[in-house]
């Protein structure tokens, strides 16, 4: 199967590290240029963009804060001013501030609302408006096509992380009822949901072997995932093969979805 990607634009919120960094390398892999967006680390964001152009790929590296509108608006400009157009959009960054219920503060639930519910919001209305704009024009079937990085947790409950599982939560409806709105414009908007994957986000899951042991009790496939499985799920979507899929959640969990605790005869 071709994904026939060369020569798109795409913009990946938060791709210094982890998900978002191999979703960024693996666009690039198929010929996309990309925008690599940092809030803080831009030494982290410029190792990325050496990756790709150390591969012949074509990359540039934007500083902005997703919760912002400002920073936002800045980082979609910068993207038409280097490279005249955008396709894609993928809403990827996040963060967590884990705590109890009762202990958490408003704080840690407005941070991880700001960035991982309201950033998603402003990166895909910015993105929505340059597709309306553009219509369908020479680069695939599409005006545009936007994914939204959710979680399984976008389904799953989450004690511990009451304001990360609301914010996913939240991040589903957001996609479907965009989804809706959009596709007479012909904008496909999906969201990807990873269960566990190695990355910064979930160290404490994974670091030490007793602790990923554990994780596994979770995951019916017996391993841990990739930043690479969700890349190459995400450039399908992208994809004019993904151009009849619209408004649909992509679980990439090996498993984590299947109810595991019940396949021993619950
Ligand atoms: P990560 O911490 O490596 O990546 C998150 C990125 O978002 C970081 O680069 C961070 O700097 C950036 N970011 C945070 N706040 C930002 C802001 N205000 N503006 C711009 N960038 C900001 O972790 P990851 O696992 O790669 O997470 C990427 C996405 O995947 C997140 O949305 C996360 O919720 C989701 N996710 C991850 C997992 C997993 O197992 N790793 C599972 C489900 C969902």
């Amino acid at each position: 199967m071709e994904l026939n990607l060369k020569g798109q634009v795409a913009i990946i919120t938060g791709s210094s590290t982890g998900i978002g960094a191999a979703c960024a390398k693996g666009l690039a892999e198929e010929g996309v240029k990309v925008v690599i967006n940092y809030r803080s680390s831009a030494e982290e964001a410029e190792a990325v963009q050496r990756h790709i152009k150390g591969n012949g790929g074509e990359a540039i590296v934007v500083q902005a804060d997703v919760s912002k509108e400002a920073d936002v608006e800045r980082l979609v400009q910068a993207c038409l001013d280097e490279y005249g157009h955008l396709d894609i959009m993928v809403a990827n960054a996040g963060l967590q501030q884990d705590a109890a219920f009762t202990e958490m503060s408003l704080e840690q639930w407005n941070t991880v609302m700001d960035v991982n519910l309201t950033g998603q919001f402003l990166v895909c209305r910015a993105a929505a408006r340059i597709f309306r704009k553009q219509g369908v024009h020479s680069h695939g079937r599409a005006a545009g096509k936007i994914i939204c990085m959710s979680s399984v947790h976008d389904e799953i409950p989450w004690a511990g992380h009451v304001n990360y599982a609301t914010a996913k939560g939240g991040v589903k409806m957001l996609m479907e009822s965009m989804a809706q709105e959009l596709a007479p414009d012909k904008i496909r908007i999906n969201s990807v949901s990873p269960g566990a994957i190695k990355t910064d986000i979930n160290k404490d899951a994974w670091e030490n072997p007793e602790d990923l042991k554990q994780l596994l009790t979770l995951v019916p496939y017996g391993r841990i995932g990739e930043g690479t499985d969700v890349a190459n799920v995400v450039a399908f979507l992208c994809s004019d093969a993904a151009d009849y899929v619209t408004g649909a959640t992509l679980y990439v969990d090996g498993g984590m979805m299947l109810f595991p605790g019940f396949a021993d005869n619950g």
